[in-house]
């Protein structure tokens, strides 16, 4: 299952206590469904647990059912319609837009409360939102066809404390969080704790998988320098040796060539360990360099 249908399943868990805000939350439901105009309601969405809950929900709040409903049974998409004028008006009236005015636009009025403001942002995701895995990235959006919706939900949300951005996509208006902290508390807001902890998990690993990354690649990169250096001296030594000139080397030159031979895959530290009397590794070092050099590689 995808982490928004995880999301919807836990939003839809309950359905809320108060009058007001089961009424602010189907205003979110239809300001962000597939259409909400005069003739026609019609919410699409291929959630079971947001489908079963719809015409409990529609029936709690507005004392009346889908004309369309359809069979859960089906997979794949599920449509509710609701085309009859008499309860397309009761709705128009609930939420105190004219029968015929022309855009749809927030009426503030319903979402004056806190808990109204939430359970309409709620009702917005789960049939205009979405959110992404956040073992992947960090988005949450809700795509409305309203573009004045999305401009008044906009404002919603930055009174709730949140930075929305907005966007037009494919003649739809489109909010969206990308900070992962802001992603966590609109789902805490809106009811699926349980999920926003799920980004807090994920975040968490991602960082110590990071730290643990950078550490490997840093060792990686320290022990392929030291491979190369190796390399380098080992070249020296050969050559100095086919030119015949090793045994003219000062005394400590020729013991260090001696022990990186014997030795080729041992650090400066160990080389530095073997030496007799034992010397430090940057003296180790020093000495290397120094056969590197008379080698004229
Ligand atoms: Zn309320």
């Amino acid at each position: 299952m995808s982490f928004a249908s995880e999301v919807r399943e836990e939003l839809c868990q309950t359905l809320p206590e108060r009058k007001c805000c089961r009424l602010a939350e189907c205003y979110g439901i239809l300001l962000y469904c597939n259409t909400f105009s005069k003739r026609e309601i019609r919410i699409i969405t291929e959630n079971l647990p947001f489908a079963r809950r719809l015409p409990r929900l529609f029936r709690r709040t507005f004392g009346l059912e889908f004309d369309q409903d359809p069979d859960l049974d089906q997979p794949g998409k599920h449509m509710f319609v609701i085309d009859s004028p008499d309860k397309l008006e009761t709705i128009f009236r609930a939420y105190g837009q004219e029968h015929d005015s022309l855009a749809v636009h927030v009426n503030f009025g319903m979402v004056e409360k806190e808990c109204c403001r939430q359970s309409f942002i709620r009702g917005a995701f789960l049939a205009g939102g979405s959110v992404t895995d956040p073992d992947k990235r960090y988005h949450l959006e809700l795509v409305t066809s309203h573009r004045k919706v999305s401009a008044e939900a906009r404002s919603l949300l930055q009174e709730l404390g949140f930075e929305p951005k907005d966007a037009q996509r494919a003649g739809s208006s489109v909010l969206y969080l990308k900070q992962s902290d802001m992603i966590v508390d609109f789902l805490t807001m809106i009811g699926a704790p349980l999920q926003a902890m799920k980004i807090i998990q994920a975040k968490m690993e991602k960082s110590v998988r990071n730290r643990v990354n950078r550490r490997v690649n840093c060792e990686t990169a320290n022990l392929d320098k030291a491979v190369d250096a190796a390399q380098q001296q080992l070249t020296a030594i050969r050559s100095l040796r086919e030119q015949g000139r090793i045994d003219g080397l000062p005394e400590k030159l020729r013991e260090a060539a001696q022990l990186r031979e014997n030795n080729p895959a041992a650090t400066l530290s160990e080389l530095a360990a073997l030496a007799d009397p034992p010397v430090s590794k940057p003296a180790m070092s020093h000495r290397l360099r120094s056969i590197i050099e008379r080698s004229g590689q």
